[in-house]
């Protein structure tokens, strides 16, 4: 087929991957791929990228799109005063993902007896890739088998779970946390020996036989964690014994943004930032990796497979919620919420996540996300890409925060700018090579042509919000904003 050949001529190329950072020079494409130059290149379609930045595809490794918890979030989000709803449809998703540039998102969070629901409602999400985390580490067979240190028999159903599922990684959602919450107990451990009801496991080794398992078995992307403790002052301790217990070993900490505080409660007192410390950590230990889970201001929905985490949420904002369960295994709760400038912990939970971007000193170790929608909506990485690449902007907003963060978060005194490159790794580069995905993520020969193109701006949101032109798989699907191709992309399913 000559009609998918391709050739974008002279845009200014950003692929970290292979050292490229704004050199002007042509992307062959054919048949969905980047290709070399072809001898007969000059009978090829051309398309004038002259002026343009090229990018891959962006890639989220952590949303939650699909499955019954979105669902549930659908039905429970308050109508937007304006702009897109909190927790669109899957086509919407599709299309606002694409409109922004992105071509893979990853469900983190399905439980396995939800995976073929979600993979139904994802195959009818337009032109992204997309693959799902299992949280197979919730059923009672893993949790026996690891009890018993059947390290054979761990990797064996962990293997059936991604097999029967399609899931292209295993997640664990608050180690321990759902037996805590299935005996009528706060699902919260503040350090991560607490044994289990009725078992003489804890979070501890579960998280570390887990990663070891996963390891063994080889799925592409290793143990996916979220721990103990989320939204909890104080719960910084808890993080840094998470990363101690997986020293060593391969594993990506989830939303680390939600997981980083200091303090003992929510008074005005006590409550702020421990990332410091666990920046400190996480530098000098290459094994990990992270996302941050970003929060922007505005309304939202709130949804976590750690039920007892909402539930502590709805008793904190007075707000209704939403509990349930995947046949008594798994579980999720649901509420919408409002972060407010004016509010000591929403401020805080603002700056605590810039702290991490700002000062962690390995982009390659880190992926961009809001942990949709929990933080904010993806549709606002834009905001989120200015705020990290613009500091005068930041200041502007740091400015009309609540006044004790203003001066207590470490952010008045970064002066660091994200480069377009480095935009380029944690939204690009960096998520792909963490969940495993050789061909995505970059623009060398034999990558997938998933590829985006923006009109240079001073002004970053305006430029990462709407994009010249996006190609998937070599298909144009969206300009300008406006969605061109909505066919489905493919699913990521491991082995
Ligand atoms: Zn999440």
């Amino acid at each position: 087929m000559t009609s998918d050949r391709f050739v974008l001529v002279g845009g200014t190329i950003h692929d970290p991957t292979h050292g490229r950072d704004g050199t002007v020079g042509d992307l062959w494409v054919d048949a969905g791929r980047i290709v070399a130059a072809p001898a007969d290149g000059a009978r090829w379609r051309r398309i004038d990228a002259a002026g343009l930045v090229v990018m891959p595809g962006g890639v989220d490794l952590h949303s939650h799109v699909a499955g019954p918890k979105v669902a549930a979030g659908r039905r429970i989000a308050p109508a937007p005063a304006h702009g897109p709803a909190a927790v669109p449809t899957i086509h919407a998703t599709g299309a606002l993902y694409a409109a922004l540039g992105y071509t893979t998102v990853f469900d983190a969070a399905i439980a396995t007896g939800a995976a073929a629901l979600a993979h139904r409602e994802l195959a009818e999400m337009p032109v992204l890739d997309r693959g799902i985390y299992l949280l197979a580490a919730d059923d009672t067979a893993v949790l026996t088998a690891v009890e018993r240190d059947d390290a054979a028999a761990t990797e064996r159903l962990l293997r059936e779970a991604i097999a029967t599922g399609g899931g292209w990684g295993v997640k664990v959602a608050n180690p321990g946390g759902p037996v805590f919450w299935k005996h009528g107990r706060r699902g919260d451990h503040h350090d991560l020996d607490t044994t289990l009801p009725g078992s003489t496991l804890s979070p501890r080794r579960l998280l570390e036989r887990l990663a070891r398992a996963v390891q063994t078995i080889g799925l592409p992307h290793p143990l996916h964690v979220h721990t103990a403790n989320l939204g909890l002052p104080g719960n910084w301790r808890t993080l840094l014994e998470t990363m101690r217990t997986l020293d060593g070993l391969p594993a990506h900490l989830a939303h680390v943004q939600f997981h980083s505080y200091s303090g003992g409660d929510l008074d005005e007192g006590s409550f702020g930032s421990a990332v410091a410390a666990l920046v400190e950590w996480f530098d000098t230990h290459p094994g990990i990796t992270l996302d941050v889970g970003q929060v922007l201001f505005g309304a939202t929905v709130a949804m976590t497979g750690d039920s007892a985490a909402a539930e502590h949420l709805a008793h904190a904002t007075g707000m209704p919620w939403m509990s349930h369960d995947q046949h008594l295994s798994g579980g999720c709760g649901v509420l919408p919420i409002r972060y407010k400038e004016t509010s000591l912990v929403h401020a805080w939970q603002w700056a605590i996540g810039l702290e991490w971007f700002l000062t962690v000193r390995d982009p390659w170790r880190l992926a961009l996300s809001t942990d949709h929608p929990n933080g904010a909506s993806f549709t606002a990485y834009p905001l989120l890409m200015r705020l990290l690449g613009d500091a005068a902007f930041r200041r502007e907003a740091l400015g009309r925060i609540h006044p004790r963060v203003r001066s207590r978060s470490a952010l008045a005194g970064i002066d660091r700018e994200y480069s377009l490159q480095e935009l380029c790794i944690v939204t690009r580069a960096a998520p792909a090579r963490i969940a495993g995905l050789p061909h995505k993520g970059h623009l060398g020969v034999g990558a997938d042509a998933d590829i985006t193109l923006y009109r240079p701006q001073a002004d970053l949101e305006a430029m990462f919000a709407m994009p010249a032109k996006v190609f998937k798989a070599g298909r144009l699907v969206a300009e300008d904003g406006h969605l061109r191709d909505p066919t489905p992309g493919a699913a990521l399913v491991a082995g």
